[in-house]
C-alpha cells in the first residue's frame, strides 16, 4: 500500500500564489506531495498590467497564462472554484458551486483536504461605502473589469469621433474620472493618453488625445504618497502636460450614473468612472473558519506567515496583514511583497514537513516605480546596492519597471520558457498593432 501523500493546497494563483504552485509542483508534485492550486478564473493576468489592457495598449490574450496547461507542465493539480469557507477540524476548504453563464449550477458545493493550506486569495477595490460607487464606477480588480472598461472606452471614442465627423464645430469629448492619486490612478491616466494618441491611426480620424478629458481626482494632500515629494511632483507636472487635470485634497463623497461629486460640491461629469483609491481583502475572509482577520478583512499572521489562529494555514500577498518587524505599518500591498512571500512560505513548509522551527519572514523593499506609460517613469529604488534610497526617473526607472514583470514571467514559467516568451513579446511589440480595439 502507498503512504497517503501530504497534500499542500493554495488558494489563489495571482503573483504570490501561482509562484508558490509552481515551484512546489516542480519540486515535490507527482512525487511525494500533492499539490492543489484552486482560483476562480481559467486563467492568470499579472494585476500591475491592468492599467494597460483597460487603456487597450496591452492584449490581454497574449499575456494571459491558463492553469490547466501551467499546471500539467509544473506537476500540481489545478481545481476551478471559489473558496467560500474553511472547515478546519475537518482540515477542508469548501469551495462555492460552479454556475454556468446562464446561472443555472453546474458543479455543486464542494470540498478539498488539505494537510497544509496557503491563502492567497489577493484584495478588493475598498470603496470606503462611498454612495454610488459599486454601482457607477469601473473596479480594476480582474481582467473582465479592465476588459469592460476598455469597451466602453472605446464606445466613447466612436461616440466623439462620429458627431466629430457629422459637424466639425461640436465640441465632443470623453470625460474620465480616476478616483484614487496612487500608482494605480496615476498610471492609468498616462495610459489612457497614449492610447487616445494612437487611435487616429485604427480609423477614428477625428480622434485624438486632445478629445480626451481626464480628472484625477485625490484626497490626500498630494497624489503618489509612496514616492518622495520632488517625484510626486515631477509626475503631476507631466501629467497635467498631457492634459490631465489633477485635483488633491478633494474627496469624492458620491457617484451617480455621469457624475462624480466632491466635498467640495464640485459635480464632475463623467462618461467613465474609475475607482482606485486603496484595497482591502475580500469580504469571504471575514471570520472564515474562526481565523483572525483586522478591519479591512485582511488575515492576521504572524512573523512566520501563520496564519495567527492556526499552524497549518499560511496567508500571503495583499489577502494578508503582515506588520513589518518593530512597527505597527503592514507589508504593503505590492507584487514585490507577494513574490518574496512566496518563497518564505515555500521554505517555511518544507521547515514544517521537516520538524525544523520556521524562520519569520523579512520584507526588502526594493522601492515604488510609477510609468507614466511611455511618457516617463519615475520612483525610488531601496537596498545596498544604491546605498539607501535612490530616486529615479527617465530610462533607468522604465528599464527596472519592466524587469519586475519579466522576474514574474521567470517567476512563473521558469527560465526556458520565461526567456522565450520575453523574447516573443518583443517581436509582438514589432508587429501587432499597438492597441486593442475589441
Ligand atoms: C492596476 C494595478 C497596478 C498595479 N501596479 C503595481 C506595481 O506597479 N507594482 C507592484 O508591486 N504592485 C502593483 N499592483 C499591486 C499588485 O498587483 C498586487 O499587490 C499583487 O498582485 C498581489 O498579489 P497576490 O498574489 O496577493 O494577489 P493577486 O495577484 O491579486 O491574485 C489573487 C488571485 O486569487 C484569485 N481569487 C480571488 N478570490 C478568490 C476566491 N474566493 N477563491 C479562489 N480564488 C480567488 C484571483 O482570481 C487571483 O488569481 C498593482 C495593482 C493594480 C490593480
Amino acid at each position: 500500500m502507498t503512504a497517503k501523500k501530504t497534500q499542500i493546497v493554495i488558494v489563489g494563483g495571482g503573483a504570490g500564489g501561482l509562484e508558490l504552485a509552481r515551484r512546489l509542483g516542480a519540486k515535490y508534485g507527482r512525487k511525494r506531495h500533492d499539490i492543489i492550486l484552486v482560483d476562480r478564473n481559467r486563467t492568470h493576468i499579472w494585476k500591475p498590467l491592468l492599467h494597460e489592457v483597460a487603456a487597450g495598449s496591452l492584449d490581454a490574450n497574449l499575456d494571459e497564462v491558463g492553469y490547466r496547461s501551467h499546471c500539467h507542465r509544473w506537476g500540481y493539480r489545478y481545481f476551478y472554484g471559489a473558496l467560500d469557507s474553511i472547515d478546519r477540524e475537518a482540515r477542508k476548504i469548501i469551495l462555492a458551486p460552479v454556475l454556468d453563464e446562464d446561472g443555472s449550477e453546474l458543479i455543486g458545493r464542494h470540498e478539498i483536504r488539505y494537510d497544509y493550506l496557503v491563502i492567497a486569495i489577493g484584495s478588493v477595490t475598498n470603496d470606503f461605502g462611498t454612495p454610488g460607487v459599486r454601482e457607477n464606477c469601473i473596479f480594476l480588480d480582474s481582467r473582465a473589469q479592465a476588459d469592460r472598461f476598455r469597451n466602453k472606452l472605446l464606445n466613447h471614442c466612436l461616440r466623439v469621433s462620429r458627431a466629430m465627423t457629422a459637424d466639425p464645430s461640436a465640441d465632443e469629448y470623453v470625460r474620465i474620472s480616476i478616483v484614487g492619486g496612487g500608482a494605480t490612478g496615476v498610471e492609468l491616466a498616462a495610459e489612457l493618453y497614449n492610447s487616445a494618441s494612437a487611435l487616429r491611426y485604427y480609423g477614428l480620424e477625428i480622434f485624438d488625445e486632445s478629445r480626451l478629458k481626464v480628472t484625477l481626482i485625490e484626497a490626500g494632500p498630494r497624489i503618489l504618497p509612496a514616492l518622495p515629494e520632488r517625484l510626486a511632483e515631477a509626475a503631476q507636472h507631466e501629467l497635467e502636460a498631457l492634459g490631465v487635470r489633477v485635483l488633491t485634497g478633494t474627496a469624492v463623497t458620491e457617484a451617480t450614473a455621469d457624475e462624480i461629486v466632491t466635498r467640495s460640491g464640485e459635480r464632475i461629469k463623467s462618461d467613465l468612472k474609475v475607482w482606485a483609491a486603496g484595497v482591502r481583502g475580500a469580504e469571504v475572509l471575514d471570520g472564515i473558519g474562526g481565523l483572525e482577520t483586522n478591519r479591512a478583512f485582511q488575515l492576521v499572521v504572524r512573523p512566520t506567515l501563520q496564519t495567527s489562529r492556526d499552524d497549518r494555514i499560511f496567508a500571503m500577498g495583499d489577502c494578508c496583514s503582515c506588520l513589518l518587524p518593530g512597527s505597527e505599518r503592514p507589508v504593503p500591498p505590492r507584487a514585490q511583497a507577494a513574490h518574496q512571500m512566496a518563497t518564505s512560505v515555500l521554505h517555511n513548509l518544507e521547515r514544517m514537513m521537516a520538524g525544523k522551527p520556521l524562520k519569520p519572514f523579512v520584507y526588502h523593499d526594493h522601492g515604488s516605480l510609477v510609468s507614466l506609460s511611455r511618457f516617463q517613469t519615475v520612483g525610488s529604488l531601496m537596498g545596498n546596492l544604491v546605498g539607501g534610497r535612490m530616486a529615479v526617473e527617465g530610462r533607468l526607472a522604465r528599464f527596472v519597471y519592466t524587469s519586475l514583470y519579466r522576474m514574474h514571467l521567470l517567476a512563473i514559467h521558469g527560465w526556458v520558457k520565461g526567456t522565450a516568451l520575453l523574447l516573443i513579446g518583443r517581436v509582438n511589440a514589432i508587429i501587432r498593432p499597438r492597441l486593442k480595439l475589441h
